[in-house]
């Protein structure tokens, strides 16, 4: 059979920002897509399939620019994680891997993980052995002692040790360095507006990231927190939950990346202790939730870079949930192409991805999603899915 198959009669939203464009077609050879039209006037070979998509709209795989595969969505997520081998975590993660990719996301960035299971994680899917999206793994957080995700961290104080931590998890395979900025929901007695590790602490980290030509994220939800990441030279802030005009006028001037992942507190309010949820991350997420809207629309209205992250693997945030956090983002100010653009081109750019995917367009793989009505009416669509190709390869 040939490795050549046009695709056409959809309408297509590129993830570019453009308006759809009606009965479109590409052609796929091998994993890229590597010419794309509208109409009649079509390519024509002999051993080209042919797949009519009438009817349907094609967008971009979703990429979520902030996943924790290792995790599962209970009420307790880190106390399951803390007590079970790592192997049943890997096996666990694999089953998450599927989930991501039968609802639609195609490429995901997972920003922290016990035991370097998300680096072996990864590999496997590169070499086949697993199904799953592709994705970027940051190993273990770099941490505090006793700070944010200290469990699943690697625990570094002052410069030369988290300099030390960043260089050990490069040396392990990491695609990038997570660093803790402040404190969060999860982790018990640790507030979520409190500075963490200090501006100088991060810069060595993020500098050896950086001469590695890797990126950096940092969880942060206070504001000092979230200066001190931003002056230390951070690539994106995950939740930025307190955000004030100076520091999203820094945002904006240095071009760092919001990965708001509204769903995270949302979730955890929504089912509550009655879920098994520790009650003080319940506490915290209620005080931080209105805060958390109200900073994301802030620094949307200010043209902060977005990025589409879910958290997914915290409590009741599932790995096939990515739809709701879009919702939000509209609840919050975006028109529905701009959640989609977020959660495609954006997301890619801020991977470091983007010459290859994010965006349909020629010479980028063929990771796409096949879709009954258009999110643009009704985001919706994105729960029900009619079906997902990665790489050029139906999955679902
Ligand atoms: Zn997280």
């Amino acid at each position: 059979m040939s490795n050549k198959t046009l695709y056409k009669g959809f309408t297509m939203i590129d993830g570019t920002g453009k308006e759809p464009v009606s009965n479109a077609w590409f052609l796929v050879e091998g994993k890229k897509i590597t010419k794309i039209g509208q109409g009649d006037d079509l390519p024509s070979a002999e051993d080209i399939n042919i797949v009519d998509l009438d009817d349907k709209v094609v967008m971009p795989g979703l990429i979520n620019s902030h996943v924790h595969i290792t995790m599962e969505p209970v009420g307790d997520p880190f106390s399951l994680l803390m007590s079970e081998s790592l192997a049943k975590t890997a096996l666990r993660g694999a089953a998450n891997l599927r989930k991501h990719l039968l609802s639609g996301t195609t490429y995901f960035r997972d920003l922290g993980a016990p035991g370097g299971v998300d680096l072996a994680l990864r590999d496997a899917v590169k070499e086949g052995l697993i199904e799953g999206p592709e994705f970027l793994a940051a190993s273990k957080v770099v941490t505090m002692t006793g700070g944010h995700g200290w469990p699943m961290g690697r625990e570094a104080d002052g410069v030369d040790e988290t300099r030390k931590a960043a260089r050990e998890q490069l040396k392990e395979g990491a695609d990038l360095i997570k660093i803790m900025a402040t404190g969060g929901v999860m982790t018990q007695g640790v507030e979520p507006g409190s500075p963490q590790l200090s501006k100088e602490e991060m810069e060595s980290a993020i500098i050896e990231a950086h001469k590695a030509g890797k990126k950096t994220a940092s969880h942060a939800q206070g504001t000092e927190g979230i200066k001190n990441a931003i002056l230390a030279g951070i690539d994106s802030i995950e939740h930025g939950i307190f955000l004030d005009d100076e520091v999203i006028q820094l945002m904006v001037e240095k071009g760092v990346y919001l990965v708001p992942t509204l769903v995270a507190p949302y979730f955890i309010v929504e089912n509550g202790v009655e879920a098994g949820i520790p009650k003080d991350a319940v506490d915290k997420s209620e005080m931080v939730m209105g805060s958390h809207m109200e900073s994301f629309r802030k620094a949307y209205e200010a043209g902060v870079k977005i990025a589409m992250g879910t958290d997914a693997g915290t409590p009741f945030n599932l790995h096939d949930g990515a739809p709701y956090e879009l919702k939000l983002m509209v609840d919050c100010g975006m028109t529905p192409m701009e959640s989609l653009v977020s959660s495609t081109k954006t997301s890619a750019e801020l991977l470091g991805i983007d010459e290859e995917y994010g965006t349909l367009e020629e010479g980028k793989f063929a990771d796409f999603l096949v879709l009954d009505e258009s999110p643009l009416d009704n985001l919706d669509t994105l729960f029900n899915i009619n079906s997902v190709y990665k790489l050029g390869q139906l999955v679902k």
